[in-house]
């Protein structure tokens, strides 16, 4: 922590704390709304990243560079950007304190910081990830690697990972699981190679509806399902895997497993300042209302994005619903009216399951099926393939980190 500014108060009315997806789409939409407000966006990066492109980049259909963008240009003209780190929360006080020593006090706090990928959770493995063979799309360090693999590999045994949930699009461990199979395939090499998918939990998607489709693609692909089976240590060298996997009777054992590729999926938290914090819940998410997004406990706070206590698909997607949902009710409870807006769980994960096709899996709460196309969503199309490669990236830059809410109908208070 640097001396300099230790003790600094500084001012804000508004402050957000994040310049991901969720902050500067939020920021964004409440300046289009109200252009006068007073707005502090409290970010440590410089750069700005478009996280769902990086499946594409491993899985060879998208360039690295084209998913990253200075901050200092996608953050709104018109918002005060502090560029340091929120490492303590008082809400009793209102106050932030920041790494390098400075406090900010709000009247209304958005907390959107996302998620912390807790690599070091898994033994060996920040030592081993980007040499081995072992890789993630997870990491914009990585994500150009595991195509590097994917496109060199000829034979061998190819291992896949899913850790515990909440993890932030749910689908993207099998992602690159279909998009480098289908590579294999159409190369030849996949009847030389045994793919498996590790996967910590029990189901292959959280939601059934999807489950029947993607498992004629697990079969095409020819590759085998484990399933209660957690990564926990990793070894570079000898190019070795451990996982914990749960047995019938809830025994656990340990399994070693040799690989020549590994796509890793780290654990995923929620950021150590907010776990620690008053705002936290028993898991340490951020613990707001499901459908206006409030703090439960602190009515002055709201929080968007993957940080947040909601049981929805931690997306981009749902980042595009809960903005017009924060916006319009931080502006009725700061002029005294009721909420007339509620968020009903939206969260979108487009499934590629091979190179040029989509399964559109677009779900709310409890698993309720929320298409936004009137077509059955279970069918690979090429519609959908356009959307996530090409429509939503544009669409991301230059539509929802503007403030143009498009593709956003929400519920209505009943
Ligand atoms: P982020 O966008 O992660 O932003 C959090 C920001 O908070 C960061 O800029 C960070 O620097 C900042 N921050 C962190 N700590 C602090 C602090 N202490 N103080 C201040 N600021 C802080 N979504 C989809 O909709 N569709 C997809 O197909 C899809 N695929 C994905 C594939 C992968 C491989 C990954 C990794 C993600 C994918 N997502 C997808 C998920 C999507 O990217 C996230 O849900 C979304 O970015 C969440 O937005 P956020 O603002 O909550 O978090």
């Amino acid at each position: 922590m640097s001396n300099q500014h230790l003790g600094q108060i500084i001012s804000g009315d508004i402050v957000v704390i994040g310049g991901g997806t969720a902050g500067i789409a939020f920021v964004a939409s409440l300046l289009k709304r109200e252009p006068g407000l007073n707005i502090t966006v409290i970010e440590p990066s410089a750069q700005h990243y478009y996280q769902p492109a990086w499946t594409l980049v491993g899985g060879g259909a998208y360039e690295l560079k084209s998913t990253v963008r200075p901050m200092s240009v996608v953050m709104p003209r018109r918002a005060h950007w502090l560029q340091a780190a929120v490492s303590h929360i008082n809400p009793e006080s209102r106050l932030l304190t920041l790494d390098d020593g400075r406090h900010v006090s709000y009247q209304n706090l958005i907390v959107c910081p996302g998620l912390r990928l807790a690599w070091e959770k898994i033994e060996g493995l920040q030592a081993a990830i980007g040499q081995y063979g072992v890789t993630s799309n997870y990491s914009y360090q990585h994500a150009a690697y595991t195509w590097q693999l994917v496109n060199g590999l000829r034979g061998g045994k190819a291992i896949f990972t899913q850790p515990a949930i909440p993890i932030k699009c749910a689908g993207a461990p099998q992602k690159a699981l279909y998009l480098s199979c289908d590579h294999w395939l159409r190369q030849g090499v996949l009847k030389n190679l045994d793919v498996e998918f590790n996967l910590a939990g029990a189901a292959l998607f959280g939601v059934a509806t999807f489950v029947p489709p993607l498992m004629k693609y697990i079969e095409k692909y020819r590759a085998r399902l484990a399933f209660n089976s957690t990564l926990v240590k990793v070894d570079g060298p000898s190019q070795t895997a451990w996982f914990s996997v749960k047995g019938a009777a809830d025994e656990v054992t340990l399994q070693a497993k040799k690989f020549d590729f590994l796509h890793v999926v780290p654990p995923q938290v929620s950021p150590d300042f907010i776990r620690q914090s008053l705002l936290a819940n028993a898991e340490g998410w951020c613990e707001v209302d499901p459908h206006s997004l409030q703090h439960v406990r602190y009515s002055e706070v709201f929080a968007l994005g993957d940080v947040c206590s909601t049981s929805n698909a931690k997306t981009a997607a749902a980042v595009r619903k809960q903005v017009v949902v924060v916006a319009e009710n931080l502006l009725a409870l700061r002029k005294q009216q009721p909420f007339l807006l509620k968020y009903d769980g939206y969260g979108s994960c487009p499934l590629t399951v091979e190179k040029g096709k989509v399964i559109l899996a677009e779900f709310g709460y409890a698993g309720k099926l929320l298409p936004t196309f009137p077509l059955d969503p279970t069918v690979a199309r090429r519609l959908a393939w356009y959307l996530k490669a090409s429509f939503l990236p544009w669409f991301y830059w230059n539509g929802m980190l503007k403030g143009r809410e498009w593709l956003t109908r929400v519920s209505k208070v009943d």
